[in-house]
């Protein structure tokens, strides 16, 4: 199953993206992280900020969590702020793991791509785009390790971070989930479906954000943001998720970010309101 992706890849990639450049752990790291929940466009935009201030495992374990939320600003699911501000500690008290997913937060899909992308690492990463292409293509539901063989088939040629990036740009500008457009797709003499799968997607009801917990938690942090206060001023309900998720801390009747571990504890100690 030898196409054409190799030659896309290289006149269509996304190859601008400000951590497209790098190969350096924590900046792919970090980009990986970002990505996970936040539409491209929107971390673009705050990239190259966040990595001038926070270039390093070092510089942003130094910081502490509170900056590193604050900067998040609003990426969107900032306990992915807290669980790099986390990581960082990690890598700088005992190096980088050999295997990244013992990084907080950090799952397998990412943990794969950051080897792919720094180290040319053979394992495979599925996330949604690569998915769906692959689905697409053989016609079907696939498990994890029929998807990572597909990927493998469909990228023949490719070094592994080719084969990642060149995937996962097919299905974000060409597969797309709502209007593949299968008259420019390299791939399309391999593919089973042809953009019938298209309107499945289509029909799929859209989580409402006006009025959701998660919008109430973005307005809660937004306040944090600016400085503490006082508890009972704030939503209890979120207030105690943002507890739970070590976003927050009160202090004296005073809600706040939180603050980095005193010396010999660890990162997650002191997270609940003392
Ligand atoms: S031919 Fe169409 S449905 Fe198939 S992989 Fe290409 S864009 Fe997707």
């Amino acid at each position: 199953m030898i196409g054409k992706l190799a030659p896309w890849y290289r006149e269509h990639g996304r190859h601008a993206l400000p951590w497209r450049a790098s190969r350096d752990r924590w900046t792919v790291l970090v980009s990986e992280v970002m990505l996970h929940q936040t539409q491209v466009p929107r971390v673009a935009a705050v990239f190259d900020t966040f990595m001038a201030r926070f270039p390093t495992p070092a510089a942003t374990a130094a910081a502490g969590p509170a900056a590193v939320i604050t900067a998040w600003g609003r990426l969107g699911y900032p306990r992915r702020a807290r669980w790099l501000w986390e990581a960082s500690l990690r890598i700088v008290q005992d190096g980088w793991p050999s295997d990244l997913s013992e990084l907080p937060g950090v799952g397998r899909y990412t943990a794969a791509a950051v080897a792919a992308q720094v180290d040319d690492d053979d394992r495979v990463g599925i996330e949604v785009n690569i998915r769906r292409v692959c689905e697409r293509v053989l016609g079907t539901r696939l498990a994890e390790s029929e998807a990572e063989e597909c990927v493998r088939e469909i990228g023949k040629g490719l070094r592994p971070r080719d084969r990642l990036l060149a995937m996962m740009d097919l299905g974000a500008t060409v597969c797309t989930a709502r209007a593949p457009s299968c008259d420019r797709c390299p791939i399309v003499s391999l593919c089973a479906t042809r953009g019938t799968h298209a309107d499945e997607t289509k029909r799929r009801p859209q989580a409402r954000y006006v009025g959701s917990f998660r919008q109430r938690r973005g307005t809660v942090m937004a306040r944090l943001r600016v400085g503490p206060v006082a508890a009972a001023e704030l939503d209890g309900e979120v207030l105690a998720s943002l507890l739970d998720d070590g976003l927050a801390e009160v202090t004296r009747g005073r809600a706040h970010l939180p603050r980095p571990p005193r010396r010999g504890s660890s990162p997650g100690a002191g997270v609940r309101g003392r």
